[in-house]
């Protein structure tokens, strides 16, 4: 079990609160969600100021939120790694922009960014008669006339991609993100003209809102091209990424290795390192090593510049659901990329009997590659709530105590943003 310490604590305006739970939380140890869309509510978006977390990881999914997350990160935003590492005590919450393109909303784009493959829409063509052929195309189920009027006119992907390279470059300290791949979403229905009116004006436009389903799915095929061109494009410029992936964990770990084919980290057994440095023989390990590991290789340094490669060069699996399996097919030591775990109580912990299965991907995910999340849409104590019991049942699985915990995933927290530095 987790157990406080008995640390020095300073009071935070909020311990009056008499609406906060009196558990105790090591909260000036600094509480860093790696995943939330607070900007769904943007009513909630003024509680940042108040809340106990020190940093919010907040990501785009759609058309409606780009604009959001930044106006956020614009007011609450951190400039560099030095404002999160040098900072001390209760500092106000902040936060890292991150910019993607949910699966959820990946048929929007017809893909023009892939000369080998035939587009799905000509912007010279006949509009209607154009969005019909994209949008039979991209969804599974032949979408009927009145679904296609529903949905918007499709986009290029490839303006999508110049726009967020805009608004990375504009930001270092921004990520990509939320993007993936995810097999067990159908799409919404359109709404109708009797609920529209009654639809949440506080809520930011284009999410379901408890709209009913179609039966139309994105293709897989569709959404990986829309993933691949956001991983190429987070490659491009060096920034991590933050990855949702429901039901499709195979087919997630074929695009990734598709981009990073070529750049394989070679692996050195222990042994043969040790008759290279000895010129004898030692027959006491096997096990394989990285050049990082071995300490001769290809860490981040800080005077180098970052080169572009195909493939980030940080990702985190948001709200993890794979099984241990899968996690450790990722643990692959030829992997030329740092991939990080999250676990949120939204999703791995939300309904009986997960318990085991989370103890058990918890237990197999290495100490230095777990973050957690919210995964929430609204700021303010309930995110902060959310994020402390994680932080609790992920100790628990550990054996840490809370600080210790709560220190070593700040630690992780900072490398998957800025990087691992000699
Ligand atoms: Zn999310």
């Amino acid at each position: 079990m987790c157990s406080p310490t008995g640390e020095q604590v300073q009071p935070h305006p909020a311990d009056n609160d008499e609406n906060e739970s009196n558990a105790w939380f090591p909260w000036h140890l600094g509480a860093c969600d790696a995943h939330c869309h607070p900007t769904d509510t943007m009513a909630s978006i003024a509680s940042i100021a108040s809340m106990r977390a020190r940093m919010l990881t907040i990501m785009a999914t759609r058309s409606e939120d780009q604009d959001l997350v930044s106006s956020v990160a614009a007011q609450h935003g951190i400039k560099s790694r030095a404002d999160l590492v040098e900072a001390t005590g209760h500092i106000p919450c902040q936060v890292v922009p991150a910019y993607g393109w949910h699966p959820w909303f990946s048929h929007q784009f017809y893909a023009d960014t892939d000369t080998a493959k035939e587009s799905t829409f000509d912007p010279s063509g006949e509009i209607e008669a154009e969005k019909t052929k994209h949008y039979t195309a991209v969804l599974s189920s032949t979408p009927d006339a009145a679904f296609i009027a529903s949905l918007p006119n499709p986009r290029p992907l490839s303006q999508f991609i110049a726009e967020t390279r805009e608004r990375l470059l504009a930001d270092p300290t921004a990520l990509v993100g939320e993007i993936g791949l995810d097999k067990a979403f159908r799409l919404p229905q359109g709404w109708d003209t009797n609920e529209a009116p009654k639809r949440d004006e506080g809520l930011t436009p284009g999410g379901r809102e408890g709209r009913k389903l179609s039966p139309h799915r994105v293709k897989i095929s569709h959404q990986e091209t829309v993933l691949k061109a956001q991983l190429r494009l987070a490659g491009e410029l060096g920034r991590p990424v933050s990855i949702h992936d429901v039901g499709a964990h195979g087919g997630l770990f074929d695009v990734l290795s598709s981009l990073w084919k070529g750049f394989e980290k070679p692996v050195i057994s222990r042994r043969q390192r040790r008759m290279v440095a000895e010129g004898a023989e030692d027959f006491s390990s096997d096990e394989d090593l990285t050049d990082d590991e071995s300490g001769k290789g290809k860490k981040q340094s800080k005077a180098e510049p970052y080169q572009p490669r195909p493939y980030p060069p940080r990702i985190c699996l948001h709200s993890y659901s794979g099984s241990s399996e899968t996690l450790r097919q990722y643990l692959d030591p030829s992997i030329p990329t740092q991939i990080y775990f999250s676990f949120s109580m939204a999703v791995n912990l939300s309904k009986d009997g997960q318990w085991d299965k989370f103890a058990e991907v918890i237990g197999a995910c290495p100490d230095n590659k777990l973050l957690v999340e919210s995964d929430l849409h609204v700021a303010g104590g309930q995110m902060d709530e959310s994020l402390a019991q994680i932080y609790r049942e992920v100790c628990n699985v550990k054996g840490w105590v809370l600080t210790e915990g709560m220190e070593r995933i700040r630690k992780n927290y900072e490398e998957y943003l800025f990087g691992i530095f000699d």
